[in-house]
């Protein structure tokens, strides 16, 4: 746990310093050595800003707008394309809310077949515990559970050998994931572990091959024996249907309101804004909901200190810090003693914190609970109906809109 929050201090302090400090190499050098494996202890060409961003300790908007001061859009092309792919991710997920909850019913299944199948229970183990004898994966495996990190070839190479080669369920490997990643994000994880075993873009699975291996770690494994040359078979269902997204609105500036501040987005000023009267404010972690498996206590104490560190910051703005709870009958409770007559939250994407609000809306006689997007996600998500090539071509006119401030 220590070396993780080492590498990555739960502070906007620590994420701001990180921003600036990468921001100069955003255009050529991060297009030219992306691909090559870092870590997080010497994160090379890549920001590993990750585990901010996840956390909206700092928002895509001010990483874009931090490195189009330092290069033209032309020149960064290449990080912002990925710094949008995260949002295309999210848009993708919120209109088909329904493959997170078949992923969560999926998992509740398989905690009980890894209990019940020793076979099943073995390979899983060995896998999460690096000891198949694949050496990079092994590697990787431990890397993963003392950083909380890993670089973005090193995840599609290891979900690939999770799906392909040792051919157990990429929903326990995305579990793995969520659990250890001090990024884990319901969105780009679900559907990059989908993505690599071809039934995202269907029919067109990733595999790991021994050459890029030792191309992109520039040697560190000259052989890889072993890897599989077909993929698994995965029945892939039709995508679901598209849902229109959730209603957000403005809050009643003439209520007594307090701040819901979540994991999702730690810098909340635009829910914040200055119309409303905040004189409180609650915590809801929520992460713990999102597997049968307990989460690594990397991310639980970073997502805790994060948050402390989010409150202390607001203050003035939001009031003392406030209560933790971390469901919606909590969250109600809470509401009721306090005396607010409206609670405001920053918008969460789909995963455990939108579970929550969702239930809490459902409540009845409790105050209401509006939620504010973020204005990039608000543009960005409905812009996510098809696949990224499509997505991409809006990219210039995000950018027109990216607002200064946020
Ligand atoms: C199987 C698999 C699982 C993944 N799980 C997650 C996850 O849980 N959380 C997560 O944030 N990313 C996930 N990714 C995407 C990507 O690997 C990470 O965002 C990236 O490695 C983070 O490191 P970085 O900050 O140094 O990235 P950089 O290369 O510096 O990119 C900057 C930012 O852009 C975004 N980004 C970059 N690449 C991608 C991508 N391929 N998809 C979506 N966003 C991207 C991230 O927010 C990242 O912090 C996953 C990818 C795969 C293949």
């Amino acid at each position: 746990m220590t070396q993780a929050l080492t590498l990555f201090p739960p502070s906007r302090a620590a994420a701001l310093e990180r921003l600036q400090d990468f921001s100069p190499k955003a255009g050529q050098d991060y297009g030219e050595g992306r691909n090559y494996y870092s870590s997080a202890n010497d994160p090379g060409a890549v920001s590993a800003l990750s585990p901010y961003l996840r956390s909206g300790v700092v928002s895509q908007t001010e990483v874009l707008n931090a490195v189009l001061a330092h290069h033209s859009a032309k020149a960064a092309d290449r990080f912002i394309t990925e710094v949008l792919w995260r949002s295309y991710w999210q848009g993708w997920l919120a209109l088909r809310p329904s493959v997170w909850d078949a992923y969560q019913t999926d998992l509740k299944r398989l905690f009980n077949e890894v209990q019940t199948q020793s076979g099943l229970r073995q390979r899983w183990e060995a896998a999460c515990l690096g000891q198949t004898g694949i050496a990079p994966f092994d590697d990787w495996a431990s890397e993963l559970a003392t950083t909380g990190y890993l670089h973005n070839h090193t995840r599609m190479w290891f979900a690939s050998i999770w799906v392909h080669t040792l051919g157990l369920p990429w929903q326990l490997g995305a579990d793995f994931f969520l659990r250890h990643l001090l990024d884990g994000c319901p969105a780009s994880n679900t559907l990059g572990w989908k993505w690599v075993a071809g039934i995202q873009t269907i029919g067109k699975p990733y595999m790991a091959t021994a050459e890029n291996i030792t191309k992109f770690t520039d040697g560190t494994y000259p052989t890889v024996p072993g890897l599989a040359q077909t993929p698994a078979d995965i029945p892939a269902l039709p995508h679901p249907e598209r849902q229109p997204l959730w209603e957000t609105r403005r809050p009643d500036p003439s209520l007594r309101s307090a701040l819901v501040l979540h994991e999702d987005d730690l810098n909340p000023l635009y829910a914040a804004a200055s119309d409303i009267s905040l004189k409180d404010n609650v915590c809801l972690i929520p992460t713990a909901s999102q597997t049968p498996w307990q989460m690594a206590p990397h991310v639980v104490a970073f997502r805790k200190r994060a948050l402390a560190d989010a409150q202390s910051r607001l203050g003035n703005r939001i009031g003392e810090a406030g209560q933790s709870v971390n469901d919606a009958d909590g969250l109600a409770i809470w509401a009721r003693q306090s005396g607010v007559k409206q609670l405001v939250t920053a918008d969460a994407p789909v995963g455990p914190t939108k579970t929550v609000l969702d239930a809490y809306d459902k409540l009845t006689d409790a105050p209401p609970l509006v939620r504010i997007r973020a204005p990039l996600n608000a543009a960005a998500w409905p812009l996510a109906t098809a696949g990224f090539f499509k997505f991409r071509k809006h990219i210039p006119d995000l950018l027109a809109g990216l607002d200064p401030n946020v």
